[in-house]
């Protein structure tokens, strides 16, 4: 019996032990130490910064006599949401829960305070901080404290994603995101400048990155995670982790220099009776500032120092709670705004084929819309007024939809671009595209600045493969993540046995850092119109780089040696009748130009200059030429001999002449009059003698 006890004690404790450890490794954590370690080691002047900042702190709270201890400090807040129409574009009620939450926290009003053990009761605090949704502007405009930003820097959660920071000194900043960039490894929910780091340059630093999951406890968020944002506001306000500032929590015993907080190597599992660092002293797993998530408290000590740091000019803390301010902000007491909507939507599909659905969505915020005015020239039907209609496409083209949302307070207008497809290809079988002939390429391609920025896919007259223009992507001055993207027309792939799908590349980067170098070109295809898109082809790194480090705005020379061939032989799901290629971007932390030329479309492997070859056994002159040129090429034994003209992507323009020759030199006039069909242009001569072919080019003035 007491065998069978322990094996059950021992598949329990097991079982919780599991738990536990996959807990912590699904759990996010603070990234502050991680992230101001990282700060540091790029900009080292910040630590002289730092110090003299934290110098004035000590001395404040020092001096901190407690003689507003009923202020009731408010602070304006405002939420940057981060988002691509995804998950991480939470709704209105989640931030305002969170808001609540923080509320409760900083206030002691949290209902699980019953659960504090009872070595901490006396000392739980409440820090008598409050915070209110901004409802003003900075300009003065009305707000709900609510900020809907579309950025690809959702994704990428760092410094770069503090997107529109309203004055540091009026609001406390919070951004919002779908995933933060880990640092040495670690996963992080949220990060925050310390103040006295937040000074001079950095002030433009200064507040929370957050992910949207842990933010809140309705909605993608969830109960067990809602405390991180008052974790990191605790940073904020001065505040360091219980162990100190120096370390990942587990690794030594330290201490956040608190009188009421316990030493402590710190906690990422909720042992209540945890008590490492000094045998017989409980440690604080329940504070907020340690990583349990079980956290219910801020001790006494903790709350003099936050409110301490509100009476000190360090980061502008004491401008916040100032009655001006909380004037200027809307968050004063009895203040309500009600504001217009500001409109916004987002389609289902960007590209479609012809008499197909497209679902707009309404994404209007700021304010609630009691009524919608959309437009859809040319669709069915051309005008809604429902919240999120369907609307049908019948003809090929581009349509601007275009949303009014408006309510009682005033309205605001949206528009947008979707592409509609015909279902009949513009192009059968063979394609080349050489971005010589500027309407062709306006008519036939799409391309697509998803940001709206200044880095996006136009023609470039300065820099070609064949001829003088290409495809460039003005990167130069880039955003990291930044995606963009080009669309070839439809094409007719139908009973293609074997396609290959090639173009010329050159890039450069502005760094000549290798493990910077993280761009990447993306070659995806569809078969419905980009309804839907499947990947092809990547290339990144050394390998999309060819041209190494630029200074300045980088162009490719035309020698050859600046361009790089990129090429895919396409699977046969792609032998269809309407494909259409795109060509995106995403751009590196040190980014720089690209140009594409030669996109070629045919059954052989490369562009034209893959095809010529034993260029020796083949002359041809003069060239370039007006039409009238000389062939000569030598047969190393009798052979059937096919001459024929062909276009760049080696399908055959023009035959020439085909019959038996015997071995040796031979000499072949060509006249003008006789090819007259073919514009001027750049060709290939192609020699088909038995098993051999001799390809060179030919220009045609
Ligand atoms: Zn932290």
């Amino acid at each position: 019996m007491k065998k069978n006890l322990t094996f059950f004690l021992t598949f329990v404790l097991s079982v919780f032990g599991i738990m536990a450890s996959l807990n912590a490794q699904e759990l996010k954590y603070c990234g502050t130490t991680e992230m101001q370690k990282k700060l540091l080691e790029q900009f080292p002047e910040l630590l002289l910064q730092q110090q003299a900042s934290d110098q004035i702190l000590q001395e404040n709270l020092a001096e901190y006599d407690g003689t507003r201890d009923d202020q009731i400090y408010i602070i304006p807040i405002v939420f940057h949401i981060i988002h691509n129409y995804g998950v991480e574009a939470i709704s209105e009620d989640q931030v305002k829960d969170a808001v609540r939450i923080l509320n409760e926290d900083f206030r002691k009003l949290n209902p699980d305070t019953v659960d504090i053990v009872e070595e901490f009761k006396d000392i739980a605090a409440d820090s008598k901080i409050e915070f209110r949704l901004a409802q003003k502007t900075p300009g003065g405009g009305c707000t709900n404290g609510i900020d809907y930003i579309v950025s690809h820097e959702t994704t990428q959660g760092d410094n770069g994603s503090k997107l529109s920071q309203w004055p540091r000194n009026m609001y406390l900043n919070v951004w919002v995101v779908n995933s933060i960039t880990s640092f040495d490894g670690i996963d992080i929910a949220g990060y925050t400048v310390p103040p006295s780091a937040a000074e001079g340059f950095f002030a433009t630093l200064d507040g929370i990155v957050i992910l949207s999951n842990y933010l809140g406890s309705i909605g993608t968020g969830s109960v067990g995670t809602s405390h991180v944002l008052t974790h990191e506001i605790g940073h904020y306000l001065n505040l360091p982790h219980p162990w100190g500032s120096t370390n990942f929590p587990g690794v030594a015993c330290g201490d956040d220099g608190i009188y009421d907080t316990p030493e402590t190597q710190g906690w990422t599992v909720c042992d209540l009776d945890g008590s490492i660092c000094n045998p017989g002293i409980i440690e604080n797993v329940q504070n907020y500032m340690e990583y349990a998530y079980c956290d219910k408290m801020f001790t006494e000590g903790q709350a003099t120092v936050m409110r301490g740091l509100l009476n000190t000019a360090v980061a502008d803390r004491n401008n916040l709670w100032t009655t001006s301010n909380l004037e200027a902000t809307g968050t004063n007491d009895g203040y309500v705004s009600a504001c217009a909507p500001r409109a916004d939507f987002n389609p289902n599909h960007y590209f479609i084929c012809e008499d197909a659905d497209v679902l707009f969505t309404d994404f209007s915020w700021n304010g609630d819309p009691t009524s919608w005015n959309w437009e859809f020239s040319g669709g069915t039907p051309v005008s809604s007024t429902e919240q999120n209609p369907t609307v049908i496409f019948n003809e090929p083209g581009k349509y601007t939809i275009t949303l009014t949302s408006s309510n009682a307070i005033g309205s605001s207008t949206i528009s947008k671009d979707i592409y509609v497809s015909s279902l009949s290809a513009q192009y059968v079988q063979y394609y080349y595209e050489g971005f010589d002939n500027a309407t062709q390429f306006a008519n036939d391609w799409i391309t697509v600045n998803v940001d709206n920025n200044d880095s996006y896919w136009k023609l470039a007259s300065n820099a070609g493969f064949s001829g003088t223009n290409s495809l460039v992507l003005t990167n130069f001055n880039g955003d990291k993540g930044d995606i963009d993207y080009a669309v070839t027309p439809a094409l007719d792939l139908s009973g293609m046995p074997v396609t290959y799908a090639s173009f010329r590349y050159a890039a450069a980067s502005s760094t000549s850092d290798i493990t910077l170098l993280d761009d990447v070109l993306s070659v995806y295809a569809s078969t419905n119109c980009g309804e839907t898109w499947t990947l092809h082809l990547t290339i990144s790194g050394v390998s999309l780089i060819n041209n190494g480090a630029w200074g300045d705005y980088f162009t490719p020379g035309s020698v050859s040696n600046n361009w790089s061939l990129g090429m895919l032989q396409l699977p046969s799901s792609l032998a269809t009748s309407n494909v259409r290629f795109k060509f995106q971007y995403t751009g590196g932390s040190e980014g720089n130009n690209i140009y594409i030329d030669d996109v070629t479309v045919s059954e052989h492997p490369v562009g034209i200059e893959g095809l010529v070859n034993d260029a020796s056994n083949l002359s041809i002159f003069p060239n370039p030429n007006n039409g009238d040129f000389t062939l000569t090429y030598n047969l190393p034994s009798e052979r059937n001999v096919n001459i024929s003209i062909v276009d760049f992507t080696g399908r055959e323009v023009f035959a020439l002449l085909n019959q038996l020759q015997s071995a040796g030199n031979h000499q072949q006039q060509i006249h003008s009059d006789d090819i007259s069909s073919l514009g001027s242009g750049i060709y290939m001569v192609k020699i088909q003698a038995g098993v051999d072919s001799y390809i060179n080019k030919l220009v045609i003035e």
